[in-house]
């Protein structure tokens, strides 16, 4: 790409891909009155666009994001407190009793954990209030296929051919990143032969606030609790195994499914069903070794993958956001480059460890 090409640049901030962690970045930088151009291939049209059936379990860090975004209020009608840690472990088979623990937040002074909401609302919610952002230009339909990064600005090519300009570019483009790749950040990834299997489920017993992860050979069966105003119970499963038994389980019917379900939980519910449809997800771990080219941050799965277990992956992205909104907002009130080498490393420095921990 030649700069000649280039229109004028600008000093805004380019943010690659709108999946959950792109919606989180552009709105926290929005709202700290960046101006922002977004680009994502999928269409904006909700009918084109694949349901995320997942729900995820966010820290209380990660509310404390939502907050200063403004969005919390409306977030929090579809948050269920997750006040309790239940752990019970087979993997010594089912003849010997298993060994149970349980952890609650009020151990360590605290109300919940977090509270888990379903991903689908966490994104109409923020895609509702960047509409309501005049510093933010959303780009649907719109795929970057190149970029370069020059002494002074970066420029972004899209599959249409248009060229847009600003001073830095933020890869959210998810675990399979061409920004990373163009950029020769090498990434290692391992693959443990495992899907999340992923659905909704209606149970007899109240959940009281309790996530309980049910440990076999095999992989873990986690049941985190919904919120619903109904006078019912409903938790979201992710159930994590081989990818042959995977496989074989959602080519169960619902009868046979909603027994092995009934087996597999061992009661802790009661009387448990599916309810909805089944999604589900290939499990790796990944990391790349920096998290920095020129006028290009990393964050999220462009950075790091991780296994659902723990609920680390969305939670240590929304980390990741939260410190480049901080350098960046200093680097600004210092008159700084945004997209310059020193902030980029700096953000790369904050980062790096952390998530190394993580892995
Ligand atoms: C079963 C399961 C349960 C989980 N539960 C939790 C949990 O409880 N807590 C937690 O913290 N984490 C959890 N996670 C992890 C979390 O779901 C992921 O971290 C998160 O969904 C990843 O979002 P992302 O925006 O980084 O990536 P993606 O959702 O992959 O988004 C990437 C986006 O980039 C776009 N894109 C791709 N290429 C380009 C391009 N060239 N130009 C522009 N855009 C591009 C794509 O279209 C896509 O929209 C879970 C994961 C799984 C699998």
């Amino acid at each position: 790409m030649s700069k000649k090409a280039c229109s004028e640049a600008d000093d805004s901030i380019i943010i690659a891909g709108l999946g959950i962690s792109g919606l989180i970045t552009a709105s926290l930088l929005a709202k700290n009155d960046f101006s922002i151009k977004c680009f994502e291939p999928m269409s904006k049209s909700p009918k084109k666009q694949v349901v995320d059936r997942r729900t995820t379990a966010f820290l209380n860090p990660a509310i404390e994001v939502f907050k200063e975004i403004g969005v919390w209020a409306q977030l929090e009608k579809f948050a269920q407190p997750l006040s309790t840690m239940e752990i019970i472990d087979f993997s010594n088979g089912q003849s010997s009793e298993p060994a149970k623990t349980r952890f609650n937040a009020k151990e360590i002074s605290i109300s919940q954990f977090g509270f888990n909401i379903p991903n689908k609302e966490v994104v109409n919610i923020l895609s509702k209030y960047l509409k309501t952002k005049k510093n933010i230009e959303c780009n649907f339909g719109a795929k970057i296929v190149s970029h370069y990064g020059y002494d002074d600005f970066i420029s972004v090519k899209t599959e249409s051919g248009s060229n847009y300009n600003g001073k830095l570019l933020i890869a959210c483009d998810g675990r399979n990143s061409l920004i990373r790749e163009r950029e020769k950040i090498k990434s290692f990834s391992t693959s443990y032969n495992q899907l999340g299997l992923v659905f909704e489920v209606t149970h007899k017993f109240n959940h009281n606030n309790t996530t309980t992860e049910i440990l076999e050979n095999g992989g873990p069966f986690t049941i985190i609790p919904l919120k619903r105003n109904v006078n019912c119970n409903y938790s979201t499963i992710v159930w994590m195994n081989y990818t042959k038994n995977i496989r074989e389980i959602c080519d169960l019917d619902q009868s046979a499914f909603n027994k092995i379900l009934q087996e597999k939980s061992y009661n802790v519910r009661g009387t448990i069903k599916l309810n909805g449809e089944k999604q589900v997800y290939p499990i790796i771990t990944q990391f790349a070794k920096r998290l920095y080219g020129k006028r290009v941050a990393l964050l999220a799965e462009s950075a790091h993958v991780m296994p659902p277990t723990g609920a680390q992956g969305l939670n240590t992205s929304i980390e990741d956001i939260r410190t480049l909104s901080k350098i960046l907002a200093k680097a600004r009130s210092e008159e700084k480059d945004i997209g310059g080498n020193s902030v980029l490393m700096k953000y790369n420095k904050s980062r790096l460890n952390s998530i190394g921990f993580c892995i």
